[in-house]
């Protein structure tokens, strides 16, 4: 994913990160739950999940990693330091 992707405010800032393909299906709060965390806009009446915990060991990188490679909007990008 490019770096250039706008990506929701919500996303708390490191590693990975949410854009705004986003079409809110919850994959990767379900296969991260605890990275990923599902939010609506009730003005736009739109869904859409953001990360909410960067990975903190090993294994959650892992699941955050999949879930990156198991977006069908392929929205969940990764910042290369
Ligand atoms: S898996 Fe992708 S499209 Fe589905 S909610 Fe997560 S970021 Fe959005």
């Amino acid at each position: 994913m490019s770096d250039k992707i706008r990506k929701f405010k919500e996303n708390v800032p490191g590693k990975y990160y949410v854009g705004e393909e986003c079409i809110g299906c919850t994959l990767c709060s379900e296969i991260a739950p605890d990275n990923f965390k599902a939010s609506l806009d009730e003005e736009l009446a739109i869904g859409y999940d953001y990360v909410c915990k960067q990975p903190a060991d090993a294994q959650e990188d892992e699941l955050c990693a999949e879930a990156m490679n198991s977006c069908p909007a392929n929205a969940i990008g990764k910042n290369e330091w």
